[in-house]
C-alpha cells in the first residue's frame, strides 16, 4: 500500500466515526410520510416529520430538482403517493454531511417554490414542514431559484454525499438568523393601531379602534412582563399619531425580534365576528384581506401624509432575498397563535391566518404580524373588547402563541 492510499484510507475512517459520531448525538428526527395536495394554483407538499427541525429549501436545475436539507433524519415515509400533476419523477434521500441530511424530488418542469413553513403538531397531525410550489416558465425558474426557504445552515462540504451537490452560487449558504444574546431577553414591539388624528374603525356605540387597541396592547404588556422573559416596548401608549412607516423603523431601530400590530376591524355584516391574524405577502389570500390591508393602510393618509413617496421605498425591497426567512417566521408565529387561539376557545374567523400587503409589517429582518382582535361592527363583540376580563382573556392568549414562538427561535439557536 502507498503512503497516500494509506491517507485516504484513514481519512475514510475518520469522515466515518465523525458521522457516526453525529449521528449519536443529534436526536432522533424521522420522515415518516411525504403527502402532495394539488390545487389550481399550486401544488402543496406536506412533510410529516417526529419533530420540529430546522430546515433549507430549494431549487436546482441541470436537471430541475426540489430540494429539501434536514436535520440527519431517518426515512420511514415508505412509498410515497405522486399525483401526476405534482410533476416528480423521482424522490431520493440520504445523508449529505455529518448532522445534515437531504432529500432530493426530481421534477419534469422547472417549478418556483411559493413558500415552506413549519406548522407544529395539532390534534391527530404531527410537526411538518408545508411546501408550495408551481410550474413556471425557464424564465420566471431562474429569476427564483435563488431563493432559498428556512434557516438550516450547512457548510459548504459535500464530498461525504452521493447526491446531487447544489452549484455554489445558486445555493448560497443562508445567514443565521440574528441570534439572541444568551443572557439578553427578547425584545418584542406591540404597535396598538392608529392614534391621535386617525381614530381608526368605528364601532356600534361609536366606540374608537384606536381605544380598544391601545387598552389591548397595555394588557398584553403586562401579561408579556409578568413572565420575566421578554423585554416590551410600545410604539405608542398613549392617543398620538404615528405613521406606519415610523412604527416599522421603531421596531428596526430597537431590534426588536418580534413585532406584533393591534387592531380591531368593522365590516358591513353585523354577524361577522372572530379574531383573525394576518401576515405580509404581495397576493392577497382573499378579497376582504385585499379591502382590510388597503383600509388599514390608509390610516397615513387620514393624517395628510403622502403615500406615494414612501411607498416606492418599501416596495421595492419587498420581496427580495433576505425577506424570505423573515416572512416564514412570521408564518410560523401566526399559524402558532391560531393555535393556541383554537385552544383556548377564542372565537376566530374562518381561515384564520390570512395575508395581504400591510405596510406595517414592512420590517424586511423582524418576525411581524397583526393581529384584528375581533369586529367592532357586531354588537356582541364589541361589547367584550370592551371589557378588560375579555382582553386579558386574549391577552393572555397572544402570550401563549409568543411563549410557543421563542421557544421554536431558541431551538434554532442552540442547535
Ligand atoms: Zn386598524
Amino acid at each position: 500500500m502507498n503512503p497516500k492510499t494509506f491517507q485516504k484510507i484513514i481519512a475514510l475512517i475518520t469522515i466515518g466515526s465523525l458521522t457516526l459520531f453525529w449521528a449519536a448525538s443529534v436526536r432522533a428526527l424521522s420522515v415518516d410520510q411525504v403527502r402532495f395536495g394539488v390545487h389550481p394554483d399550486k401544488i402543496r407538499m406536506v412533510l410529516d416529520l417526529s419533530q420540529i427541525t430546522d430546515y433549507r429549501v430549494f431549487a436546482l436545475d441541470n436537471p430541475y430538482r426540489l430540494v429539501v436539507d434536514l436535520k440527519s433524519f431517518e426515512w420511514r415515509a415508505g412509498k410515497i403517493a405522486k399525483p401526476g400533476q405534482a410533476g416528480i419523477k423521482d424522490i431520493r434521500q440520504g445523508p449529505l454531511q455529518p448532522g445534515i441530511s437531504r432529500i432530493v424530488f426530481d421534477m419534469e418542469r422547472p417549478i418556483m417554490i411559493g413558500s415552506a413553513f413549519l406548522l407544529p403538531r395539532q390534534d391527530d397531525k404531527p410537526d411538518r414542514i408545508v411546501i408550495d410550489y408551481q410550474a413556471v416558465s425557464e424564465t420566471e425558474f431562474q429569476k427564483s431559484k435563488s431563493r432559498i426557504h428556512g434557516t438550516l445552515v450547512a457548510s459548504d462540504i459535500y464530498q461525504t454525499s452521493s447526491l446531487n451537490r447544489p452549484e455554489a452560487e445558486s445555493a448560497p449558504v443562508p445567514k443565521q438568523k440574528p441570534a439572541l444574546k444568551t443572557q439578553e431577553k427578547p425584545l418584542i414591539v406591540i404597535d396598538p393601531g392608529h392614534g391621535g388624528v386617525d381614530p381608526g374603525a368605528i364601532g356600534i356605540g361609536n366606540v374608537y379602534e384606536k381605544n380598544i387597541t391601545l387598552a389591548l396592547a397595555k394588557e398584553l404588556k403586562k401579561e408579556l412582563e409578568a413572565t420575566n422573559r421578554y423585554k416590551v416596548i410600545m410604539t405608542r401608549d398613549s392617543d398620538i399619531f404615528i405613521k406606519l412607516a415610523d412604527r416599522v423603523k421603531y421596531a428596526r431601530d430597537h431590534e426588536a425580534d418580534l413585532f406584533v400590530s393591534i387592531h380591531a376591524d368593522t365590516i358591513n355584516k353585523s354577524d361577522v365576528r372572530g379574531t383573525s391574524i394576518y401576515t405580509l405577502s404581495k397576493e392577497a389570500s382573499d378579497a376582504q384581506t385585499a379591502a382590510l390591508a388597503e383600509k388599514e393602510n390608509k390610516a397615513d393618509l387620514i393624517a395628510g401624509i403622502d403615500l406615494s413617496v414612501e411607498d416606492e421605498q418599501v416596495a421595492n425591497i419587498l420581496f427580495d432575498f433576505a425577506r424570505t426567512e423573515t416572512m416564514n417566521e412570521s408564518k410560523f408565529f401566526a399559524n402558532t397563535l391560531v393555535q393556541k387561539m383554537q385552544g383556548n376557545g377564542m372565537t376566530l374567523l374562518p381561515n384564520p391566518h390570512r395575508y395581504a400587503g400591510f405596510a406595517v409589517l414592512k420590517a424586511p429582518d423582524i418576525p411581524s404580524i397583526l393581529i384584528e382582535a375581533g369586529f367592532m361592527s357586531n354588537r356582541k363583540e364589541v361589547e367584550r373588547l370592551r371589557q378588560p376580563a375579555h382582553r386579558r382573556k386574549l391577552a393572555h392568549t397572544i402570550r401563549l402563541g409568543i411563549d410557543a414562538f421563542f421557544e421554536h427561535v431558541q431551538f434554532n439557536q442552540k442547535t
